[in-house]
């Protein structure tokens, strides 16, 4: 049996499954994300039942961070400095109480989107994918040739520098730098910006629409500058706002203009740039890939020495 898990600022999901059949899940829970000793508690007695003679064959884990990502480092595993109250200095995987010797992988909660999305939802079909999330946070993940870039660190592009749309006079909420990418267009940059959340933007959505587009866009140029995944999938809480993709495309297309000529951008309506289809799900979708993953690398390294 392998265990997936993703802990989120808000809740934890974990599922565990058949390594040999890990699209299908043999059980999920959600858990809210409170303290870590309660949450990790709840996670422990979520997945002992599961563990076959107390151990499970291969752990994922896609969480919240900043978390250390590095295997070789004393603190992997741990998350550092969020601010997430309470959470800092957390060992993760060492409060799992999981068996000594047990496989684990981990990556960053949006890079484990990205798997999940790449194994089994909007990102088949292909070897290249990013997957940005633009929300309460704004991140990205990328998948390249079908493996999750995670190096010693993780991509941190909600920080990205933009170019200010010329009728937006928003200082900014990113209390690091004011007006980066994230401190312009997250969900609560929305909110600061119009006085009102998201949601309940009414007449003022046009408006908004368009320079947080104008925004986005310029995440999704520098992904694909940078990249050249094969497909973007573009989830998180504001890009729910309605027109907000779709404007998005227009105003990538724009933005690059002639300097990918030929590219998929160029055309909104090519499939380039598409939503996820596993919901809430593709984190904890991709957790169960790394475990996959994890024992893969394991069989091949038992191959060799044998
Ligand atoms: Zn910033």
């Amino acid at each position: 049996m392998i265990a997936g898990i993703e802990t989120g600022g808000t809740k934890v999901i974990c599922a565990v499954a058949d390594p040999a059949d890990p699209g299908v899940l043999a059980d999920q829970t959600r858990i809210d994300t409170t303290t870590p000793e309660r949450t990790l508690a709840a996670v422990r007695d979520f997945l002992a039942p599961y563990a076959v003679k107390g151990r499970f064959d291969a752990v994922g884990i896609a969480s919240f961070g900043p978390v250390e990502v590095d295997a070789a480092s004393p603190r992997f595993g741990w998350i550092t400095s969020t601010p997430k109250a309470g959470w800092q200095d957390t060992d993760l995987i060492a409060s799992l109480g999981l068996a000594p010797g047990t496989p684990v992988r981990l990556v960053s909660d949006v890079t484990g989107a990205a798997l999940g999305e790449h194994r089994f939802g909007a990102g088949r079909g292909v070897d290249d994918i990013a997957y940005v999330t633009v929300g309460t946070g704004i991140g990205a993940g990328l998948v390249v040739n079908g493996a999750p870039f995670s190096p010693r660190s993780h991509p941190e592009l909600g920080h990205l520098l933009v170019r200010r749309h010329p009728d937006d006079p928003f200082p900014g909420v990113c209390p690091f730098h004011g007006d980066c990418l994230e401190g312009l267009a997250s969900g609560p940059s929305v909110a600061a910006r119009w006085g009102r959340p998201g949601p309940e933007l009414g007449p003022l959505l046009p408006q908004a629409v368009e320079i947080s587009s104008y925004y986005i866009a310029q995440l999704l140029a520098t992904v694909t500058y940078a990249t050249g995944p094969q497909r973007i999938v573009a989830g998180g809480g504001v890009l729910k706002t309605p027109g907000l993709l779709e404007a998005v495309r227009r105003q990538l297309a724009l933005l690059v203009g002639g300097a990918l000529a030929d590219h998929p951008l160029t055309d909104p309506g090519s499939g380039y740039v598409v939503r996820p289809v596993l919901g809430d799900g593709s984190g904890v979708r991709g957790a169960l890939s790394l475990a996959v993953d994890a024992l893969q690398v394991r069989a091949r390294t038992a191959a060799t020495a044998g």
